[in-house]
């Protein structure tokens, strides 16, 4: 089964915990055993699997990644986005994560988020739920 979301960002860069979300999809699609792909269709945003127990794990990541890919540098790109261009594939296009008993297997501390590198905007998120 694949389902599309739609995630509406509103800073330039963020991150939003889509995890709620995601397991919805995988109740809905009915797999006992089996694998989840979260793809993110966009070349400026991305997908990631870290901490949401503290919300300044994400913050940090944020800021580490606006040190190391500057919005203004010596970009050759003429759209004025070159950074989020980097900072997506950096972080990448998906994520896969095992389903178990009907459930995602993440760590306690584990979510799924939604990497926006150039909003804000409207951005679709594809869930793909397969059984083994
Ligand atoms: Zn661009």
């Amino acid at each position: 089964m694949t389902k599309e979301m739609t995630v509406r960002t509103k800073k330039r860069n963020e991150f939003i915990d889509i995890t709620g979300e995601v397991e919805r999809i995988v109740e809905e699609s009915g797999v006992n055993e089996g694998i989840c792909t979260v793809f993110v269709p966009h070349t400026t945003a991305a997908v990631t699997i870290n901490e949401k127990a503290d919300p300044n794990v994400a913050r940090d990541i944020v800021n580490t990644l606006e040190k190391l890919v500057p919005y203004r540098g010596s970009y050759l790109h003429a759209e004025g986005n070159s950074d989020a261009h980097v900072k997506s594939s950096l972080v990448g296009a998906s994520e896969t994560i095992l389903v178990s008993s009907g459930r995602l297997i993440l760590g306690t501390w584990q979510a799924v988020f939604f990497c926006e590198f150039d909003g804000p905007r409207t951005r679709r998120c594809i869930v793909s739920v397969n059984e083994h």
